[in-house]
């Protein structure tokens, strides 16, 4: 999009809070003070509503007649309230790329407030680049086109694709250039989640000693998250143990779909066991454990194998804020503490394991599994294989075992692949399953389309040239994932090798 002349915001946009149908009830809010800084959004020049997720705000009890462009753009940009909003943008600390920071916070993000859905589920509303806040130390509190629209189309595809996320709710462009690389268009992205809680939140706390609010902030993690652990005789261990099981199942599911989270600072993993905040995230085209995407990870400190490793070391750091709850007595704290971490492995290999042998059309796990699946994974690397089509065209050759020649065409050399099928086919054939259904079931679990990166970027550049057609496209596609769409099969193919793009940036 070309970028305008940077108009001057108004002063203050206050018609009233307009009544649109969620029903608030802003439990974070309710909290002590020195949770949060309760602050409104700075109003932006010229709120322009690019995309409406209509059926979560029908979810989330909007009522869309009253949500007309105009209305929306104003809502979703922060420069009027919905009726019961009370925003505020909230305090955590977290380790960034293994570094202790004591005080991070929304520097570009404020709570709106929490709705109580369609369903009776509580959720976050939240203005992702609504402007400066308390804790935006030097940056803007803005955000630009680019990265609100990976995340609204990234965030997307992972609720199709059935994994654990945040939504987006609205993006809307502000008018305003932010000044990053050059200037850039900016946007606000509504994000819709479970809670903001991260891990961050407690080390926030912990590093202040607070043991009074570590222990407010337990009891309503407990109940908004975990109300099964109202009764749990230690609490806080309790709570390790199971945000450890949400987020062992998450990264499994994460490795599964070939996705690179890209910051998986102890900020950005929420305790409720979502995926969140989408930075520079990517999945990967061609298999290869050691793929990294984001620039500023230069280490590969979050490169796709190393995941769940990262995720155990986040959760130490979890583990380490929960301490003085879990027992007075340090050493005791610490040895029930380390109990539980040591289940990590397993209960992540458990996750792994399973979802993987759907993916190859194993249901029934018999000895030798784990090694066909390990072989295949040795052919796709060695072959270059495209991750997402290798499985979805194992399913063709499930169906008809005859259909080789396309899964075929995915490896540079074949020899590997065809002595791996041939085991495969063996292996399957010892089930009774009929053919065609365990090639559907193969298909409910092996996408055939993902946000491939350089489809994301294609989007984001034709976005910043005024054409919002190719992000639809995608998010349209993207919402079924596990269907084949043969008008859109371009979007299901990896990059032709001038098309690839290997390196994603934050963007903040
Ligand atoms: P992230 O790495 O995107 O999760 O952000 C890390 C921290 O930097 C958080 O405290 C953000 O609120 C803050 N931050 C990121 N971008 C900006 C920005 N443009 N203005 C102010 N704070 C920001
Ligand atoms: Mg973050």
């Amino acid at each position: 999009m070309p970028v305008p002349p940077t108009p001057s915001a108004p002063d203050a946009v206050d018609l009233g809070p307009i009544q649109l149908g969620p029903v608030f009830d802003n439990s974070y809010g309710r909290l002590p003070e020195r949770f949060f800084a309760r602050q409104p959004a700075v109003p932006v020049a010229a709120p322009r509503l690019i995309s409406l997720n209509r059926p979560l705000a029908l979810q989330l009890g909007f009522d869309l007649d009253r949500l007309d462009p105009e209305t929306a753009a104003a809502i979703f940009s922060g420069n009027r309230l919905p009726l019961g909003a009370d925003p505020l943008a909230q305090a955590y600390a977290g380790h960034q790329f293994g570094t202790f920071v004591p005080q991070l916070g929304d520097g570009r993000a404020l709570l709106l407030g929490e709705v109580i859905d369609r369903d009776g589920r509580r959720v976050d509303l939240q203005l992702k680049g609504a402007g400066e806040t308390p804790w935006s130390r030097q940056g803007d509190g803005r955000a630009a086109l680019g990265p609100v629209l990976r995340e609204y189309v990234v965030s997307e595809a992972m609720h199709a694709l059935g994994i654990p996320t945040t939504r987006a709710l609205a993006m809307i462009t502000t008018g305003q250039p932010v000044l990053r690389e050059g200037l850039l268009p900016g946007a606000i992205l509504t994000r819709v989640a479970a809670s903001h809680i991260r891990v961050g939140t407690f080390q926030y706390f912990a590093a202040r000693d607070d043991g009074e609010a570590l222990t407010l902030l337990l009891n309503h993690v407990i109940e908004r998250h975990y109300p099964e652990l109202r009764d749990a005789g230690n609490r806080a261990l309790a709570l390790l143990e199971a945000v450890m099981a949400r987020q062992a199942a998450l990264v499994a599911r994460w490795l599964q779909v070939g996705f690179i989270h890209g910051v998986m600072n102890t900020d950005n993993m929420a305790v409720s066991g979502e995926t969140i905040d989408y930075g520079p995230c990517a999945f990967m085209d061609a298999y290869d454990p050691a793929t990294v995407f984001s620039s500023i990870d230069r280490q590969g400190r979050y490169a796709y194998a190393n995941q769940p490793a990262l995720a155990h070391w986040n959760l130490s750091r979890l583990a380490e804020s929960l301490l003085d709850l879990m027992d007075p007595d340090q050493e005791k704290a610490i040895a029930l503490a380390t109990e539980v971490l040591g289940r990590f492995a397993d209960l992540f290999r458990d996750a792994w394991t399973t979802g993987m042998l759907a993916k190859i059309g194993i249901d029934e796990i018999r000895d030798g599994d784990t090694a066909l699946l390990q072989g295949l994974l040795e052919a796709m690397k060695a072959g270059g294989a495209d991750y997402t089509l290798t499985f979805r065209r194992l399913a063709d050759v499930a169906a008809d075992s005859g259909a080789t020649g396309p899964l075929r065409d995915l490896f540079l050399g074949m020899e590997g692949i065809d002595a791996w099928a041939e085991l495969w086919t063996a292996r399957i054939a010892a089930d009774c399953r009929a053919p065609d259904e365990r090639a559907a079931a193969m298909r409910r679990v092996n996408p055939a389309f993902i946000p491939r990166n350089h489809r994301v970027q294609q989007a984001i550049d034709a976005a910043m040239a005024g054409d919002f057609g190719p992000f639809e496209t995608l998010v349209a596609v993207l919402s079924r994932p596990f269907d084949d769409q043969p008008a859109q099969a371009a979007l299901a193919e990896p990059p032709a090798p001038d098309e690839r793009v290997l390196k994603t940036f934050c963007g903040t």
